[in-house]
């Protein structure tokens, strides 16, 4: 058995990698251990980035057949070479994943093959491919192993990851499937549908709620929803998937209306599951060593972050709260300042999220349902992208921001952004409510002539007062 480490971080996605180099920043003894060949988890592999890589090849494809026209700009009918759009993403996924063996070396952090197991007080056991078990002492343990898909609860879906596909499949379709069925109408759903519709795919969506997004704020919602079904989408909403079958031809997916009635099937050439991602906790032997679980599988952890077995923490996808990378490295950053004695804490109220389509979707705090629920008095300054000169000079003038501030206080408590550029610019949004801001706060604070952002301070000029452009 090795010396003891400081700490030893199970799975190397966001979560895990952030936290080891933070802990070794910090003079912690560190090591990680991994059971894939590549470090980065989900987000880097099979997630975030392969699928931002696509997005913005399929968002300039898209660009170039449609508003280039209109700048002045021919080039013609543009065409698709998918194996060279899927290489670049191929490539975008190496050069993160060899960034972070580069940093693993970089912080002096010792890098353990294969799957973790807890194995009682301090020690955790490593099993390699081939087998082999080799016995790592860590005084501290965090798990970050992640998540894993879902699947639809009661339903039987064989994955093929050709036909029947979820969001790892979907990242590497050989052709452009003619029509593209989309079970879930949530962030993997519309980003990834917004991938294969830009190129040329006939794509359905459908949903069980009654909106998309679930969760966020309705008037955005309805607005992305619009927008969407312009660039070709079709919804089914209030549609709950019984069904999915392989066919000669493709695939079948039968629904039937949530509230009750007539089921309906519709064919596909490739159906995409997207219903949501579970917690992964195999072969963590967690039963045995008596760490707890909440109802939905998730490893049970403290205000900070510890399990309620002595030594071991957890974060990211794998404990409550949203599945997103920057949560999982926020988190990853606080517990190894915590185990290292200081006072590592994440502000939950202020965590940013952003739906890469075209235009983004970006959010953080409350929304106006949410606030109606609480029983929260508030004030809506709104201001569209159609007045703002900079997205007038871009084309770019749909949507807009919304934002949500206390009635009495004027206290910033919620911002939707709706346009292009929505991702960027949300974040001048969870720097003000971090500082506890107002609305007053955001409007007196000089903006650059032309930006999108004027916008974000023209819609918090109308929620104090008024807005000067509209
Ligand atoms: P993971 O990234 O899942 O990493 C867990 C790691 O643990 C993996 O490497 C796994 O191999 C390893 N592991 C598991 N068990 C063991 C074990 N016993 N021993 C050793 N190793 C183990 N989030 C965003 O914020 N923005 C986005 O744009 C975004 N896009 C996404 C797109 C897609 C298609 C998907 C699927 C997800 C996306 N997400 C996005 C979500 C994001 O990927 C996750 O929230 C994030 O990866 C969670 O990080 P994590 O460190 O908790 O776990
Ligand atoms: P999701 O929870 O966002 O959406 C799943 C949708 O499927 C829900 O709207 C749900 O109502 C619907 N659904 C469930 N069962 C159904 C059924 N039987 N019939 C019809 N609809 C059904 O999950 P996701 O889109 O799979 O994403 C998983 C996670 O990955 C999310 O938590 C998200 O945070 C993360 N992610 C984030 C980003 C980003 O930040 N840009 C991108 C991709 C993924």
């Amino acid at each position: 058995m090795s010396d003891a480490y400081d700490l030893v971080v199970i799975g190397t996605g966001p979560g895990g990698y952030v936290c080891a180099i933070k802990a070794s920043q910090l003079g912690l003894k560190t090591a990680v251990v991994e059971k894939l060949p590549n470090h980065g988890g989900t987000c880097v592999n099979v997630g975030c980035i392969p699928s931002k890589a696509l997005l913005h090849a399929t968002e300039m494809f898209a660009e170039a057949g449609s508003s280039f026209a209109d700048l002045g700009i021919e080039v013609g009918t543009p065409k698709v070479d998918l194996k060279k759009m899927l290489a670049h993403k191929t490539k975008t996924v190496e050069q993160n994943v060899k960034g972070l063996d580069f940093l693993f070396k970089k912080n002096k952090i010792d890098v353990f093959r294969g799957i973790g197991r807890l194995a009682g007080a301090g020690k955790v056991i490593v099993t390699a491919d081939d087998g082999k078990e080799q016995t790592v002492a860590a005084k501290n343990v965090v798990i970050a192993t992640g998540s894993d898909i879902a699947g639809i609860p009661g339903v039987e879906v064989a994955f093929d990851e050709k036909v029947i596909v979820s969001s790892t499949g979907a990242l590497d379709l050989e052709k452009v499937p003619e029509r593209l069925v989309v079970v879930g109408g949530g962030v993997i759903g519309l980003e990834l549908g917004s991938v294969w519709s830009r190129l040329g795919a006939k794509v359905t969506v459908v949903e069980y709620l009654d909106s998309i997004l679930g969760g966020m704020d309705g008037e955005i919602s309805k607005q992305f929803q619009r927008l969407l079904a312009r660039q070709g989408f079709e919804f089914k909403l209030g549609a709950r998937v019984t069904n999915v079958a392989k066919t000669k031809k493709g695939a079948a997916v039968t629904f039937e209306p949530a509230k009750g009635g007539d089921a309906e099937t519709i064919e596909a050439d490739v159906v995409l599951v997207a219903t949501g991602r579970k917690p992964y906790t195999e072969g963590l032997g967690l039963e045995e060593a008596g760490v707890e679980l909440d109802d939905r599988g998730r490893i049970k952890t403290d205000g900070h972050l510890r399990t309620n077995v002595e030594g071991v923490y957890a974060i990211g996808d794998v404990i409550a709260g949203p599945m997103l990378a920057h949560k999982a490295e926020d988190e990853g950053v606080a517990v190894a300042e915590i185990i290292a004695g200081q006072a590592g804490h994440v502000n939950y109220d202020v965590i940013p999220s952003v739906v890469y389509t075209s235009p983004e979707v970006a959010s953080v705090g409350k929304t106006e349902e949410e606030l109606k629920k609480a029983g929260v008095e508030y004030r809506v300054g709104k201001f569209p992208f159609s007045a703002n000169g900079r997205a007038r000079s871009m084309l770019q003038t749909d949507g807009l921001v919304k934002i949500l501030a206390d009635k009495t206080t004027d206290r910033v408590l919620g911002v939707h952004i709706h346009g292009f550029g929505a991702g960027e610019m949300i974040h001048e949004a969870a720097v003000l409510m971090e500082f506890g801001g107002s609305a007053e706060d955001l409007a007196r604070t000089c903006h650059a002539h032309p930006t999108m952002s004027e916008a974000v301070k023209e819609a918090a000029l109308a929620a104090f007062f008024k807005p000067i452009h509209s």
